[in-house]
């Protein structure tokens, strides 16, 4: 995605992975500074380590509590940014083909994605949004976190509560922000009692179509992956590195095959 966006850009800069053992993330982190690099993208185990070790975290990333990319500026500063928020945003908004605000929202879990994505619905002005983990008291911090941003109600509640069933009874829109459907088989959402207005948005991207987006399918709901919000988070990241923006389009060419045959993917 990275690559065809800097050759379509006619940029001589090249995305690369780099298989670190924790050991060498400092040193990593640390030669980003020079003028060779206009930043960095990482991923778990390294999100909350490459926090630490950056010159300054954007205001929006701090209180989202991850950095999933990091801006180097002309002067060799790093500064930690989050992507995952406004890229949720706007593959969500795709999805829905409307704005997240005055909606209500079910999100499952509560790990560093569901947390871009409670941010996205309350910045956004949602009407509702309830968190539901399998684990209640990390979805109860992950509200208490968000206290005094944006004015949308909220609920922390255990997966199987009460709450959950009841707020996905009338939910616009459901997402998943588990690792379910990818690295655990079965859904964590129950398709049956969501209205047949409900939006189901899965940040699962591989498959390509997961059981819940199946199942959501075969209810004759909107359903929709994780693929627009990968491609839009990465279209942020190459604009806030290049200042080139507007290139989910080719950003989406290219990562189409990849995604559509998963063993190229892993
Ligand atoms: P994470 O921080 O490790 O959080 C994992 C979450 O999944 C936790 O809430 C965990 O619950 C829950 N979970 C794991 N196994 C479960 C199970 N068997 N049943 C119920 N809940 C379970 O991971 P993350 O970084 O937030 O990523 C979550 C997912 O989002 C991943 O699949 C990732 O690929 C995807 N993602 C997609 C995009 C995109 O651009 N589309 C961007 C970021 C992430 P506990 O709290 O109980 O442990």
């Amino acid at each position: 995605m990275h690559n065809a966006a800097f050759d379509a850009a006619g940029i001589d800069a090249r995305y690369e992975l780099a298989e670190l053992e924790e050991a060498d993330v400092p040193p990593m982190v640390a030669a980003a500074r020079g003028p060779g690099f206009l930043g960095l993208g990482v991923t778990a185990p390294y999100k909350q380590l490459v926090a630490s070790l950056v010159d300054e975290i954007e205001g929006d990333a701090e209180t989202i509590g991850a950095v999933n990319n990091v801006v180097r500026t002309d002067e060799g500063r790093l500064i930690g940014i989050n992507t995952d928020a406004p890229g949720f945003r706007a593959g969500a908004e795709l999805t829905l083909g409307r704005s997240l605000a005055g909606l209500d929202v079910v999100v499952v879990g509560a790990g560093g994605a569901a947390h871009a994505v409670v941010f996205a619905c309350l910045t956004a002005g949602a009407h509702r949004v309830t968190v539901g983990d399998r684990t209640p008291t990390s979805a109860a911090t992950l509200v208490e976190r968000f206290d005094g941003i944006g004015t949308g109600q909220r609920t922390a509640a255990g997966l199987d509560d009460r709450a959950v069933r009841a707020a996905l009874e009338t939910a616009d829109l459901a997402v998943n922000a588990t690792t379910v459907g990818m690295v655990d088989p079965g859904m964590t959402i129950d398709v049956g009692v969501l209205p047949a207005s409900a939006t189901v948005f899965d940040l699962v991207y591989v498959p390509a179509e997961t059981a819940l987006v199946r199942a959501a399918r075969d209810r004759g709901l909107r359903a929709a992956n994780g693929s627009e919000m990968l491609i839009a988070q990465a279209a942020i990241a190459f604009e806030r590195w290049t200042g080139i923006g507007g290139m989910e389009s080719v950003m989406r060419d290219a990562v189409a095959p990849l995604l559509a045959d998963p063993a190229a993917v892993a």
